[in-house]
């Protein structure tokens, strides 16, 4: 198929990949896309904080490999950790550290992330600070001060929308663009849109991410998988990489 590589992308920090690393057979399509659109980012999340205890819990330490040839394919791994000892294991290999929803006001995380960062990180990763479900711009204002305090470069700190709780929105989250744009304009840090879980909804997701781009936001996360429905977690809302390129075919940007 014929592909634009829309303009507006060329600038950002784009992120794509799959919600969870389950193996190499699934990354290969993925790798490719990448390289095919010259998106620089890839997650290859190793651990998931999932709701519930018996739901997979991510491949760990044994994925690692994936994450070393994704750096092989010219690729920079995105990885979510949610205690130090996961950041040892990962921090070799990151280029973007993820602090997920949850953890956004976990502070004694945020407190400890940042001497590691300046002893074990040899490639001066980006610290990316998502949004929690239901936190105020000033209480993630203050979690990202934590992570400058601790030592993190304030221009290696991105903080990532992902969504709200709102009863009133299908799924039952709403992508604040408006606190978004607040921090944008109000903080000194670079921030990001993830529509993926600030939707939860396919469908939705590719507009959320076009009206991202035209609002000037400093990058987008989306959560993509060569076959959406066959995705571990998070498949109602996973992109394939068709999706994405019907989308943009149709000068949709
Ligand atoms: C994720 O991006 O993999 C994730 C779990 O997101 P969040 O922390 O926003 O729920
Ligand atoms: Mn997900």
């Amino acid at each position: 198929m014929n592909y634009k590589r829309p303009m507006e992308i060329s600038s950002k920090i784009v992120i794509i990949g799959p919600c969870t690393l389950e193996g190499r057979e699934q990354m290969l399509p993925l790798w490719d896309f990448a390289k095919k659109w010259k998106f620089s980012y890839m997650r290859t999340p190793l651990f998931k904080p999932r709701t519930h205890p018996d739901s997979f819990q991510g491949l760990g330490e044994a994925g690692l490999p994936l994450v070393v040839e994704t750096i092989e394919r010219g690729l920079s791994p995105v990885i979510e950790v949610m205690s130090l000892k996961q950041l040892l294991i990962v921090a070799p290999f990151v280029h973007i550290i993820q602090i997920g929803a949850r953890n956004m006001q976990n502070f004694e995380l945020l407190k400890e992330i940042g001497p590691l960062y300046l002893t074990h990180c040899p490639h001066r990763p980006f610290v990316m600070l998502k949004r929690g479900f239901s936190n105020t711009t000033e209480e993630w204002m203050n979690s990202a001060l934590y992570l400058e305090q601790a030592g993190i470069p304030q221009d290696k700190i991105l903080l990532c929308e992902r969504g709200i709780r709102s009863a009133a929105s299908p799924k039952n989250v709403v992508l604040d663009l408006n606190s978004a744009l607040d921090m944008k304009l109000n903080s000194p840090y670079k921030v990001l849109i993830d529509p993926s879980h600030g939707s939860k909804r396919s469908d939705l997701v590719l507009p959320l991410l076009k009206g991202a781009l035209a609002m000037g936001f400093d990058g987008v996360m989306v959560e993509t998988h060569p076959s959406p429905e066959k995705s571990v977690s998070d498949a109602e809302q996973a992109i394939s990489p068709e999706m994405f390129e019907e989308f943009f075919a149709k000068d949709h940007i």
